[in-house]
Order: C-alpha cells, then sequence, then structure tokens
C-alpha cells in the first residue's frame, strides 16, 4: 500500500479569495476525475483526503469569536453553524467523487477530536484505518471540535494532518492550493517573488535569508514561523506543495511525476 495524504487548500476549492461560501465545482470536479485517474494507474495507491474550508470556517469564526473560548448563546449557535457549512464542503466533496465513480465518505473532525485550548488532547485513528482497508476515500474537514478548556475550539485540516503524519506512516503528504508553492514572497503581491523549489534542512538558512531580502525583515520571520509549523505538522513525512488549478498537475503529482512545486523535507 501507498498512503498517501492528500489537502485539497479552501484557497483552490470555495472562493475563498471572493470571501463568498461557495465551492469552486470547476476545481473539484476535475480533481475528482484526476484522483480517479491516478487511482486506475496505480492500484496501490490509498489516499486520505483533508479539505481546507476557507470562508465556511473563517468567516464564522471572525463573525462569532470562536477560537477564544465559548461564552453566550450566540456563540453556541455560531458553533452549531460553523460545523454544519464545514460539514457541507465534506459532502460536497464526496458528491463530486462519487460523481466519478469514486468511494468516498467523510470522517467528522468533531466526533473524534478533542482540544484543550486548541491543542489536539485526543484524536481517534480507528475510522481512518477500517475505511483505508476498505478501500474508500476519507475526507475530513477543517471544523469546530470539543476543547476541555474553552469549551469549542478551531480544529484546521493541519492539524489533522499532524495526526495523521505521526500516526499512520503515510508515504508523503500533497498540498494543493492556489499557486505553484512557496514562493521567496507572496507571488500574488510581488511580482519578483520566485517559487522556491525544494526546502530541506540544508537550505533552510539559505531560503530564509532569501524571502528575507524580497520585503521587510518581519518576512523572514513570518515564513520562519510558517515553516516550523509546518515540519511539525509533517513529523519528517516527505511534502509537496503545487498548484490544484493547473489542469494534470493533481494526477501527476499522485503518481509521483515531476511537476512545478516545492518540495519539502524538514
Ligand atoms: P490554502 O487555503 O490553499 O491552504 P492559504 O490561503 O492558506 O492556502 O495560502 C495560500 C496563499 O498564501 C496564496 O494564495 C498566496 O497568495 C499566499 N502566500 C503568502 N506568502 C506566500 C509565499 N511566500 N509563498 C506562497 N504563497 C504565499
Amino acid at each position: 500500500m501507498s498512503l498517501v495524504i492528500l489537502k485539497f487548500g479552501g484557497s483552490s476549492i470555495t472562493k475563498k479569495a471572493d470571501n463568498k461560501f461557495e465551492m469552486n465545482y470547476e476545481v473539484l470536479h476535475r480533481s475528482a476525475q484526476e484522483i480517479k485517474n491516478a487511482l486506475e494507474k496505480n492500484l496501490k495507491l490509498k489516499i486520505i483526503l483533508i479539505c481546507g474550508v476557507g470562508p465556511f470556517g473563517h468567516t464564522n469564526v471572525t463573525k462569532y469569536d470562536l477560537n477564544n473560548g465559548i461564552k453566550t448563546e450566540e456563540q453556541e449557535k455560531g458553533v452549531q453553524i460553523t460545523i454544519k457549512d464545514c460539514a457541507y464542503v465534506g459532502s460536497e466533496t464526496v458528491k463530486a467523487l462519487e460523481k466519478v465513480g469514486l468511494k468516498a465518505r467523510v470522517i467528522y473532525g468533531n466526533e473524534i477530536c478533542v482540544q484543550d485550548e486548541r491543542k489536539v488532547v485526543s484524536f481517534d485513528l480507528a475510522p481512518y484505518k477500517k475505511v483505508l482497508e476498505e478501500g474508500v476515500i476519507t475526507i475530513t474537514t477543517g471544523t469546530m471540535v470539543p476543547d476541555n478548556s474553552f469549551r469549542w475550539s478551531v480544529m484546521s485540516g493541519d492539524q489533522v494532518i499532524a495526526q495523521i503524519a505521526k500516526s499512520l506512516a503515510p508515504q508523503k503528504v500533497l498540498m494543493g492550493t492556489d499557486v505553484d508553492g512557496i514562493f521567496t514572497a507572496d507571488p500574488k503581491i510581488d511580482v519578483n517573488a520566485e517559487l522556491i523549489e525544494e526546502i530541506n534542512k540544508n537550505n533552510l538558512e539559505e531560503v530564509l535569508t532569501k524571502c528575507g531580502e524580497s520585503k521587510a525583515v518581519d518576512v523572514t520571520g513570518g515564513m520562519k514561523g510558517k515553516l516550523d509549523k509546518l515540519a511539525k505538522t509533517l513529523s519528517g513525512v516527505p511534502a509537496e506543495i503545487f498548484n490544484l488549478l493547473v489542469e494534470g498537475n493533481l494526477e501527476n503529482v499522485l503518481l509521483g511525476k515531476e511537476i512545478k512545486s516545492t518540495k519539502i523535507k524538514l
């Protein structure tokens, strides 16, 4: 078996940039077809899919102030609305996979994960193991989960990746987003931003220096923080960040073919 954790970033499968509560069906349906193609070509491939939720999560979290402890009825209502909205992203993704003939099922984060002050304290992996044996693609989205101190707190898609990466020994983590990978600066803002093709322990300092050169000093801090977080998320599992908006990328990266991306081994 060759287990891959695949992430659909909220920026690619939802209308995150427009801050709309809408799925990007064009990307979702094409991605489903590309997964199907890859599974047909590599019969050993198994996929656990993690979905970012874009505005379905963060708009609600901001509106109802959901990540600093739940104290009011209004916030409690906001939690339930957010869980429902995040579940919608999961069910739309299941529908897209089923439409191309794949078997898919949502594993709901709020039923398997408990946090304390926003940190995961328990995470039940049994449902993932069971479903993998059945040849079904599981989908977990970011959502609100029970929190021992805060009543509820945000569990991001990346927190799910962290749990699975450290426990189920995936071969790699593939993160689809709306740009080609990690750049020396935000490519949507800085036209001189350069794609970093590889980040590893040996070139980490060099990469951070390069990022620092392009903008103010805190860019390095920001990028360092991001990479530190990513390193913790990945637990040594190799990762590749790629553009899910480019047709063919997903099928190729699932099959281990070279595409434009950032490869990470931290
Ligand atoms: P997702 O929702 O797909 O997980 P995010 O929205 O969190 O992705 O991150 C992707 C966005 O990050 C890109 O659209 C890009 O504009 C922005 N970004 C900021 N800095 C960088 C950088 N140094 N390299 C790549 N993208 C960056």
